[in-house]
């Protein structure tokens, strides 16, 4: 009985590994025929700045509903587009629709928009691509000042190689473009980097916000983030904002800006047009 419960526990694993196999292969599979058909799409999540109210820009998320497999969650296919090299075209892809969308924005209201756009890079894009140049050719086609697209990077991305993402992160400044360190304080920071690297904005991670009301030890974690931000004369923005209260309380903190479902949840190109339209002279938070 002993040794059947064991086959059995094995099979069961079997199976488990050999299913995750299979849907890691078709999301594959199937990203790369959406990456070559236009199959993707990018959502618009607002930024707030909290002391005004005013929307500051929007972040960029890509979004991906395959006829198969449905809605499949960016940390789902962006971790497969990572470990098969899809992630470079997907990168580029993001860039070149942010830039576009900004355009087609502006164009709608006749003027440029007083707003921007963060794209987010994976470290592994950053190794393997020169994201450099695919910002300045992005740029230049969409007819776009680069002081409105804002790269989004993660720490580990400048602890895989300090060298080669100063030199990309001077490379952006060059462009004029603002530099966010996302996910902030998940990661394995080096404050020196942090003083050193011509980065504008850290965002501190969702999981430190959401839960800093009830939770005294991330609201420490959060203030000791804000006042590192002052001393290094950096922007703060907090992400995960889903009550009002969290919104007052940053505000009261001093935080420059904030992103979350208490403003608005990530949407269409159109939608976040109109939200921005609708706002963009009268907002409180
Ligand atoms: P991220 O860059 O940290 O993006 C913020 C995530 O938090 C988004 O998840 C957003 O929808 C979610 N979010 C925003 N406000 C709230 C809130 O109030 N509550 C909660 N629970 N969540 C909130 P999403 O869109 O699922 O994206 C997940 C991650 O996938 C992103 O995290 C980013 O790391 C990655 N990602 C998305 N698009 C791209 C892309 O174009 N390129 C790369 N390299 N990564 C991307
Ligand atoms: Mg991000
Ligand atoms: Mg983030
Ligand atoms: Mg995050």
């Amino acid at each position: 009985v002993k040794i059947a419960k064991r086959t059995g526990k094995v099979e069961i694993y079997r199976n488990g590994v050999l299913k995750e196999a299979q849907r890691r292969f078709s999301i594959e599979s199937r990203l790369r025929d959406a990456l070559a058909q236009g199959g993707l799409t990018l959502a618009f999540q607002p930024l707030i700045h909290l002391q005004t109210g005013e929307i500051t820009g929007f972040e960029a998320l890509a979004r991906w509903n395959d006829e198969e497999l449905g809605d499949v969650s960016p940390v789902e296919f962006i971790a497969v587009a990572e470990e098969s090299g899809l992630i470079t075209p997907l990168g580029r892809w993001a860039a070149y629709e942010a830039a576009q969308a900004l355009s087609r924005w502006d164009a709608k209201f006749g003027q440029a928009l007083p707003v921007g756009v963060n794209v987010n890079l994976s470290p592994i894009q950053m190794a393997r691509d020169d994201v450099a140049s695919m910002f300045e050719e992005a740029l230049r086609y969409a007819g776009i000042a680069g002081n409105r697209l804002t790269a989004e990077l993660t720490e580990s991305a400048i602890i895989a190689d300090p060298d080669k993402a100063r030199k990309l992160l001077v490379a952006l400044k060059g462009l004029q473009m603002p530099i966010a360190m996302d996910d902030f304080g998940t990661g394995f920071s080096n404050l020196a980097s942090l003083h050193s690297l011509p980065i504008d904005i850290l965002k501190i991670d969702r999981s430190f916000v959401s839960t800093m009301l009830e939770d005294h030890d991330k609201a420490v974690i959060v203030r000791t983030i804000l006042s590192l931000a002052e001393s290094l004369n950096l922007k703060v923005t907090a992400e995960g904002i889903e009550t009002q209260a969290l919104a007052l309380a940053l505000q009261q903190m001093g935080c420059w800006q904030g992103q979350g479902y208490h403003f608005a949840r990530p949407m269409g190109e159109n939608d976040a047009f109109d939200y921005w339209r609708a706002r963009w002279n009268f907002e409180t938070i």
